[in-house]
């Protein structure tokens, strides 16, 4: 370690998070990128790392489950996902990203007496809130926690080959639903604090209970075909849609509602549900490539790639976290070929770091101390 740089990390493609660069390098010291620039100008400096292949930002995966379902944390990490956000499950404080998975957590989801998730999942996993004084207290509580976001349920259940309904469950549906002003007192409580509301549903009733208390965020691409106004209310709302096309591709409208999403103009980002046994434990580039089939053509590899990394981290409030640009966290994954067009390579890192540390050691790279 000689120079004013830690390590570089060369490639013949650098995705950045928006874009991709021919024969650039990425500077690291500490746990932080430094420079990123044509790769004549930094190799030399310190240790290098020549990957023939593709050096992207680490992915983030927006809808996660690895708290609840006790997923191994590094298993993960190794399989290129260096953040996931934990929409629902134990409440832990903002850790990681230091050669440890990145966890951000919602903690409990915010939901009505005997609502989603409790029928499925557990009250362990709820928080019932059956009025506007008790929903405010809640998210009080997950606030002083550490939560990240607020998740809360709008599930009345009963949507075929819904992953939840694989189950069993202990009442039948349809489940209670908050109200729309318990759920807008959320929302109201959360933006005082700084949080944003991700909701849980799966069809009209869910989507038009959530535009009209104006929760942010719909964690899934709804899986009950939407009517035609509901799609454009939430193109004109700019609500953020996660996609989890591949957990639910079992289900008879998500694909449709995906495509007319799209086509109004809503960008998903990406999430997968991670912790459901159909959802590889890293990046799913089955998910990958639903995202870029619903777009008909009106996305590119590298627009898919950044709902998983800039646009991801901008979401989160944590950009430059997800790019590949001076002053961002050291987060990097590497393949040996082509990420762009074969996504199935990202389910297989050659290089992963996290916060700078090597968590993966690269294999079938030229790697030259200087
Ligand atoms: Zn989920």
């Amino acid at each position: 370690m000689t120079n004013d740089h830690d390590y570089v990390i060369a490639a013949d493609l650098v995705f950045d998070g928006r874009q991709v660069l021919a024969r650039h390098a990425v500077a690291i010291e500490g746990d932080r990128i430094t420079a990123v620039a044509p790769a004549d100008q930094l190799i030399g400096r310190g240790r290098t790392i020549d990957i023939a292949g593709t050096l992207l930002p680490g992915f983030i995966d927006l809808h996660a489950h690895v708290l609840l379902d006790r997923t191994p944390p590094d298993t993960v990490l190794r399989h290129g996902i260096t953040t996931v956000r934990d929409t629902g499950g134990p409440l832990v404080r903002p850790s990681g990203g230091d050669g440890r998975l990145r966890v951000l957590a919602a903690g409990p989801i915010l939901t009505a007496p005997g609502g989603y998730p409790i029928p499925v999942f557990g009250k362990d996993v709820a928080l019932e809130v059956p009025d506007i004084a008790t929903a405010r207290a809640a998210v009080g509580q997950l606030v002083d926690g550490g939560a990240a976001l607020i998740k809360i349920g709008l599930e009345p259940g009963g949507s075929a080959g819904a992953p939840w309904t694989a189950h069993e469950t202990t009442t039948p549906p349809p489940w209670p639903l908050l109200s729309r002003e318990v759920v807008a007192a959320i929302v109201a409580e959360a933006h005082a604090n700084g949080l944003i509301v991700s909701a849980h549903l799966s069809g009209p009733v869910g989507a038009e209970l959530a535009l009209d208390a104006g929760v942010d965020e719909w964690a899934h691409v709804p899986c009950d075909l939407l009517p035609d106004a509901l799609i454009a209310r939430a193109a004109a709302a700019d609500v953020r849609v996660l996609g989890t096309l591949d957990t639910q591709s079992r289900t008879t409208g998500v694909f449709q509602n995906a495509v007319r999403l799209v086509e109004a103009g809503v960008r998903l980002l990406y999430g997968t549900d991670l912790a459901h046994p159909d959802v590889p434990w890293g990046i799913d580039a089955f998910e990958l490539q639903l995202m870029l089939h619903t777009a008909r053509g009106a996305l590119t590899p590298a627009d898919v790639l950044s709902a998983a990394t800039a646009r991801a981290g901008e979401h989160l409030g944590l950009a430059p976290l997800g790019q590949l640009v001076a002053g961002a966290p050291a987060d990097l994954i590497a393949v040996n070929g082509n990420a762009l067009e074969r996504f199935k390579l990202l389910e297989y890192p050659d290089l992963v770091v996290s916060g700078g540390v090597i968590v993966v050691e690269p294999t079938g790279s030229t790697e030259a101390a200087v």
